[in-house]
């Protein structure tokens, strides 16, 4: 019960390490995942969607997948926000409320 070394590292990093693969020009795609039927595979800007909330705990990224049709919704840290608007996806801002 005392390896919990790197602070900062939580579990599902996967995400943003396949964004951070992904720094080609064109075309921009994004490689995601799906918890629900663990499908991979690659979204155009156009299929994702960005919510900037007013911490980062409000940030999220969500697209539908293509593989079983279900909602994903993944908290985004502020590398995947850079990469995603940098891509050209359709950004929201929560902001006005909280
Ligand atoms: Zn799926």
């Amino acid at each position: 019960m005392s390896e919990s070394g790197a602070p900062g590292a939580p579990g599902g990093m996967t995400a943003a390490v396949a964004f951070a693969g992904m720094r080609r020009v064109s075309p921009v795609v994004f490689k995601a995942g799906c918890p629900d039927c663990r499908g991979r595979f690659e979204l155009a800007a156009s299929a994702l969607r960005l919510a900037i909330g007013a911490t980062s705990r409000t940030t999220f990224y969500s697209f539908t997948c293509p593989e079983c049709g279900s909602a994903v919704r993944k908290p985004a840290g502020e590398r995947v926000v850079e990469l995603l608007t940098g891509g050209g996806v359709r950004t929201l801002r929560l902001h006005s409320t909280v």
